[in-house]
């Protein structure tokens, strides 16, 4: 195996589950170690079965966890599941993945996993026609739709003596991933970034709300491919239907344009890039009713006031090294209405969509947008899915970062 430096220091947690192939789990803490990494193991009682604890405590050189609250007492799975790096299950059972899928917390592994903020690796063991059934397959997708990787099973000769798909990968291979993992150049690797993105709901009375078509979508791509290139990934989300997949990106829910402006106000500071996708409401009602308003008669009037531009206040507060992309949506005037917001607001880059273009803007699956910089340099790009979207927006930015002084 070459050099596995990009594992230096690293916290692996590492989760074995009851599979012959647990014995592999000695040589993958064993490789771990030796690549500089720090190994916590968890394992399953099944697992415990199949290969002594001490075995894995004594060459991670770390007590090793196999119950939530078992004889060693309360083990605090919050803790390890924030402690960690990166989180790989290996062997990984069909039974435990079938738990990992579904949320069925009933040991410390799933318990962990369900805490972590890291990524997570997961390598199967299984014989082949466990591996090739319809449930497997499924929650396998399932895990992968969350965000995690698989490390695939290898073929050859099973336990059962049946030959075929299913077998764990080798250590050296798992190693061999997370060191690709760790030191991959990904464009974000180590950058932060902050997202605002769907509608605000600016409350008028406890049932009634003054609201927009934003569906979130554009967004949400947006965190997606953020996550996707290494990002570390904060979501200020307005009310959505939608939420992100790749379970690494933090959600904060949020409903009206004040709270997005609070929460995006507090973030800002620490990252290196937000992108303001947000149709945030510019107006909200100068009081909140608090009972439902009834009718009167005549009509009532609704008096409202400015929310504060979260765009612009980040704007303002933005150092030389951090990067702010605004979105517009113009109905009339559209490049020049576009590029006076990137000055008034002291953008980086404003992505312009047109409500003009059919399948364009609020709530389509494809966009059609324009990318203007501060030195009023556009680039028009054709009808695309938000997801291809997100791509062309996020090497806008990455081309601004690499050529910025
Ligand atoms: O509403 P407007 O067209 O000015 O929005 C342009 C940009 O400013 C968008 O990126 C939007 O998310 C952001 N914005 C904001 N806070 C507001 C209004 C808009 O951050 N109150």
């Amino acid at each position: 195996m070459g050099s596995v430096v990009a594992l230096q220091e690293k916290k692996i947690l590492l989760g074995v589950t009851g599979s012959i192939a647990a014995y592999k789990a000695a040589f993958l803490t064993r490789l771990l170690i030796q690549a500089g990494a720090e190994v916590k193991v968890l394992m399953t009682s099944a697992a415990a079965k199949f290969i002594s604890p001490l075995t894995l405590s004594t060459l991670s050189r770390h007590p090793v966890f196999t119950e939530v609250a078992g004889a060693e007492g309360w083990n605090n799975h919050v803790e390890l599941g924030l402690w960690a790096d990166a989180m790989v299950v290996a062997p990984l059972t069909a039974s435990t993945l079938g738990k990992m899928a579904h949320g069925i917390c009933d040991n410390m592994i799933v318990a962990a996993y369900l805490s972590a903020r890291c990524p997570v690796f997961f390598a199967p063991a299984m014989d082949v026609d466990m591996w090739h059934h319809p449930t497997t397959q499924k929650n396998i997708k399932r895990l992968q739709s969350f965000g995690n990787q698989l490390i695939p099973v290898e073929s050859g000769e099973l336990a059962s003596g049946l030959n075929g798909k299913g077998r764990m990968a080798e250590p050296e291979t798992i190693v061999g991933i997370l060191d690709h993992y760790f030191s991959s150049d990904l464009p974000l690797n180590g950058k932060k970034v902050i997202l605002t993105a769907g509608p605000t709901y600016e409350a008028i009375d406890p049932v009634r709300f003054i609201g927009n078509r934003s569906s979130g979508k554009m967004g949400i791509a947006l965190a997606e491919r953020a996550a996707a290139l290494g990002a570390e990934v904060d979501l200020i989300l307005g009310p959505s239907r939608l939420s992100p997949k790749n379970a690494t990106i933090r959600v904060h829910p949020v409903e009206s344009a004040q709270e997005m402006y609070e929460t995006a106000t507090r973030l800002f500071p620490q990252v290196d890039i937000a992108i303001m996708a947000a149709a945030v409401s510019d107006y909200r009602p100068a009081e909140y009713q608090d009972q439902k308003m009834k009718k009167q008669g005549s009509a009532p009037e609704i008096k409202l006031v400015e929310n504060p531009d979260i765009a612009a206040s980040l704007g303002q507060q933005k150092n030389r090294d951090q990067i702010i992309v605004g979105f517009a949506l113009e109905t009339k005037d559209a490049m020049a209405n576009a590029r006076k917001k990137l000055k008034k607001k002291n953008l980086d880059l404003i992505v312009l969509n047109s409500l003009e273009d059919a399948g364009a803007g609020f709530n389509h699956d494809t966009n059609r947008i324009t990318i203007i910089d501060q030195n009023n340099n556009y680039t028009n790009f054709e009808l695309k899915s938000k997801t291809a979207v997100a791509e062309d927006v996020w090497s806008a930015i990455i081309d601004l970062t690499a050529n910025r002084p």
